[in-house]
């Protein structure tokens, strides 16, 4: 897989590393490799095991933390599809996967635990967009879904930036045949006795560039979910897991 040189530090069991949003610790900051974005795109790391909050308050408290209002946030209810849709601020969307928009008062926001979020972003028009990327999603065709989104609107895909976020890397992804089935074997390899690694962020880039992105403007971040102790992991911690929520907004926006 070719790696921008502009990648998160990251790896096994640290917790200091890799860019984190400024004075604050608990967050990666994927918008330090958009240099002069005006956007902040980042993830909550790892939370306290003890915390006890349901999913709509943690996403509240966090958003608290980066001082963004609630009925600017809009949310999607993820169904591992491949449908995205315009965000509505101050809503939890019914079934979707992927939310997009141009109003600079809008903050995205997803969950994931070993999936990608995916971050579009085309600064001419500042369409934006926070993607759900996980193998059912993506063999589903969501990412297509989203590149075809904003050609929708007028975007040249040339032009459009993605960050593809941390996810479970492939060899720690061990999975069944029904699982790669819909996936060129460029993006998977057999591994024991009908079992397959899947290397779900090279599928993702494959399915951006066939439509039309430019590989050089997709940034990876070398961040795996499992093996990561800054990252929630569904692999690592099954039905425990937490999940991180990752945010798209404006800078400053409040
Ligand atoms: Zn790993």
């Amino acid at each position: 897989m070719i790696k921008s040189p502009h990648t998160v530090s990251g790896g096994a069991d640290r917790d200091d590393s890799g860019p984190l949003l400024a004075g604050q610790t608990g967050w990666f900051d994927f918008s330090t490799l958009w240099p002069g974005a005006p956007v902040k795109a980042v993830l909550s790391q790892r939370e306290a095991p003890s915390v006890p909050a349901p999913l709509s308050e943690h996403r509240e408290d966090l958003a608290h933390q980066l001082g963004l209002a609630l009925k600017t946030i809009a949310a999607p209810h993820q169904v591992h599809g491949h449908r995205v849709e315009w965000a509505r601020p101050g809503q939890l969307h019914g079934e979707t996967d992927g939310l997009f928009t141009d109003d600079e008062q809008v903050v995205l926001t997803l969950q994931v635990a070993d999936c990608a979020p995916i971050y579009f972003y085309h600064r001419p028009s500042r369409l934006r967009g926070l993607v759900h990327a996980g193998w059912r999603g993506v063999g589903a065709g969501v990412v297509t879904a989203s590149t075809d989104f904003m050609q929708a609107q007028g975007v040249a895909l040339d032009q459009v930036e993605v960050i593809i976020g941390p996810a479970i890397e492939r060899s720690c992804y061990e999975v069944g045949p029904e699982v790669v089935e819909p996936f060129p074997p460029t993006v998977w390899r057999p591994h024991s006795a009908g079992k397959f690694q899947l290397d779900l962020v090279a599928a993702i880039r494959e399915q951006l560039t066939g439509a039309g992105v430019l590989a050089g403007k997709v940034t990876g971040v070398d961040v795996c979910t499992r093996c990561d102790s800054r990252c929630h992991s569904y692999r690592r911690d099954g039905q425990q897991a937490g999940r991180m929520i990752a945010y798209f907004y404006k800078q400053n926006s409040s």
